[in-house]
């Protein structure tokens, strides 16, 4: 049985949710606290630190930006133009970068911004992507590392001390460059925001060949080299009233481009749209929490009052968690083939990692799949 948010839909499953006595998740509680944030008071705050780091005499880059080409970084880049920054744009290539997600960084770029490209070495991150979902359950494993620990060792190799990210999971904090005391990024700060479920970087090295040499790009810089250039960081996200839905318009007022209808296993067209393994990643969310990314995005517009529970509710039972025949319509066995995974051995592997706590089992005790191999919730919201 599922226990879920009496305000929005979230499961109990959730890592790191809490819930109050009356039932409501800590998301949406957190969300009601910055009813009472002050925001041009923030605004403030983040022209003092801006300015702080702003390079005086022209010669370097004011900051760096880690951009995936999606509506959020379209959104961060446009914001630190319009508040005076010359800022270093840094992608660390997704593992199956879709068209839209190139035409996207290419717009980026024509946003007016000096911009770097960092694609790890394939053949390696393909392994890496075998690696995480056939042991921990997570194809973008090496891309959830990458997205972290790129743009820290491009801010050291260009000597940039500031990187400005984008959301923060946590929401109540600035990032260290707004910390009092020591503001320097270093790695244990990151890794409670890399998501990296127990697998460290060094377990990597013997497995299917891999060497030392193969895994530079997932390696965090030395402390001392951060140290030496300062290397801090802030979420925009503290310091701007963060909305997806606000993002994405002003983001296509910019050029950027949506997918034009709902992607697979989504109820918007808007986002996610930068990577052919999201889609996989999502379903494995489901198999583990009950939950994916359709319950993700009608949660953030129930508590924006965008929509009602009920309304909500409907749409997830529709569209969450669909097993992932394709995703941006590109198909499932296309996707895998780089990581020598047939469709056959690939739904073997979801059956591993689904809790069968959660989904329907037929009178045998195996799971219960529709004709398109989807699975059932034992329950969508509380009894
Ligand atoms: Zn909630």
């Amino acid at each position: 049985m599922l226990t879920y948010c009496t305000n929005c839909l979230m499961p109990d499953t959730k890592p790191d949710l809490s819930f109050d006595e009356e039932g409501v998740c800590s998301a949406c509680n957190s969300f009601k606290n910055r009813s009472e944030v002050d925001w041009s008071e923030r605004k403030s705050e983040l022209e003092a630190i801006l300015e702080k780091y702003r390079s005086k005499d022209g010669a370097t880059w004011d900051c760096l930006i880690p951009v995936s080409g999606g509506k959020d970084s379209t959104f961060q880049v446009i914001k630190m133009l319009q508040m005076g920054m010359n800022p270093l744009c840094v992608t660390s290539t997704t593992c199956d970068l879709s068209e839209i997600g190139k035409r996207n960084i290419e717009n980026i770029k024509e946003l007016g911004v000096d911009y770097v490209q960092f694609s790890p070495n394939p053949v390696v991150r393909s392994k890496l992507n075998r690696i995480g979902l056939m042991q921990v359950g997570d194809i973008a494993w090496p891309e959830h590392l990458g997205i972290f620990t790129l743009p820290v060792r491009m801010a050291v190799q260009y000597k940039i001390p500031l990187i400005v990210w984008g959301e923060n999971s946590q929401n109540e904090y600035g990032g260290p460059a707004a910390a009092s005391e020591n503001n320097v990024l270093n790695r244990r700060w990151l890794e409670e925001f890399g998501g990296l479920l127990g697998l460290r970087v060094s377990d990597l090295e013997g497995l299917e060949d891999i060497q030392k040499k193969h895994i530079i790009p997932y390696q965090y810089p030395a402390d001392t080299e951060l140290k030496d250039v300062g290397v801090t960081g802030v979420f925009l996200g503290y310091y701007l009233p963060w909305d997806g839905l606000t993002n994405a318009l002003i983001a296509q007022a910019h050029g950027f481009e949506s997918y034009g209808k709902v992607i697979e296993g989504s109820v918007v067209d808007y986002e996610n749209l930068d990577n052919h393994q999201h889609g996989i990643h999502d379903y494995f969310k489901f198999l583990k929490f009950g939950f994916s990314r359709a319950t993700d995005i009608a949660c953030l517009h129930l508590r924006r009052g965008r929509l009602s529970r009920e309304d909500a509710l409907e749409m997830i039972k529709k569209q969450d968690g669909k097993f992932p025949w394709s995703y941006l319509g590109k198909p499932l066995e296309d996707i895998l083939a780089p990581l020598e995974i047939t469709v056959d051995e690939f739904t073997k592997i979801c059956d591993r990692f689904t809790n069968k706590k959660i989904f329907k089992l037929d009178v045998k005790g195996k799971l219960l799949k529709d004709k398109e191999g989807n699975l059932s919730k034992v329950n969508y919201d509380n009894p």
